[in-house]
């Protein structure tokens, strides 16, 4: 898969649009891990708004999931919903998407080769969409976008800027929705970091990191392989 370009980084929505419906045809084909290849009914690739300034990553698609081909649309899926209405944001406005995008069989947790062979995908979807805020739901996406293994009871509601690929972005870690489902204390604190969102989009996109630039050709040189007269001969005779 061929990396995104700083050129990329300058494209506008709907070219980055495109780049990521290619990168879901290839994700639709994935063979990287023959377990989750030969089990899964549907590729999850993720969904919502492409050019979203807030992106959610989970860990990965359940049976619902992988049934309907979205993510989150199950009982985890209905929470976020709501957490997200009470913001006054609509899953339609913001992006969804995974650690892994095939569901692993039994919901059995993710493999660490599996997340290795999958990071790809979702450091693309990173890179085209270009989030100002990604927040993290859980430990799975939370340590891997972090390459920490610092869990999310340690971090959930601390936002923090981070460089993925070519890109800066704000960094939330908030608990997965699943686990608040069950837990009514981890529902309040979920709440409560929720109620941060607006103010930490409200600061916009971090500052970029600077890309160099280097001309196509560089005009001296060119110049000079004019003013030598057989010096191309002489390199010719070099290799
Ligand atoms: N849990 C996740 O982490 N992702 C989904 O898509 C659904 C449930």
């Amino acid at each position: 898969m061929p990396a995104v370009s700083a050129q990329q980084r300058e494209q506008s929505a709907s070219q980055r649009r495109e780049a990521l419906k290619e990168v879901f045809a290839q994700a639709r084909g994935c063979v990287r891990c023959p377990e989750l290849a030969a089990t899964r009914k549907t590729v999850v690739f993720g969904a919502g708004n492409a050019d979203a300034e807030l992106m959610f990553v989970g860990e990965a698609p359940g049976a619902s999931e992988d049934e309907q081909g979205v993510p989150f649309v199950g009982r985890a899926g209905k929470l976020l919903e709501k957490l997200l209405e009470e913001i006054g944001l609509s899953r339609t406005q913001v992006f969804i998407a995974n650690v892994l995008k095939c569901r692993p069989p039994g919901n059995r947790d993710p493999l660490p080769v599996e997340i290795e062979n999958c990071q790809e995908y979702l450091l693309k979807q990173v890179e085209l969409i270009q989030p100002s805020v990604i927040c993290t739901l859980g430990n799975f996406s939370t340590k891997l976008l972090r390459g920490d293994p610092t869990g999310i009871t340690r971090l959930h509601g601390q936002p923090e800027v981070l460089t993925l690929g070519s890109r800066a972005v704000r960094l939330y870690p908030i608990y997965h929705p699943a686990a608040a489902l069950y837990t009514p204390r981890m529902l309040e604190t979920l709440r409560e970091d929720f109620t941060r969102l607006p103010e930490l989009l409200a600061l916009g996109a971090p500052e970029q990191p600077q890309v160099l630039q280097v001309p196509e050709v560089m005009p001296e040189a060119a110049a000079a392989k004019v003013e030598e007269p057989g010096s191309e001969i002489d390199q010719l005779g070099l290799f």
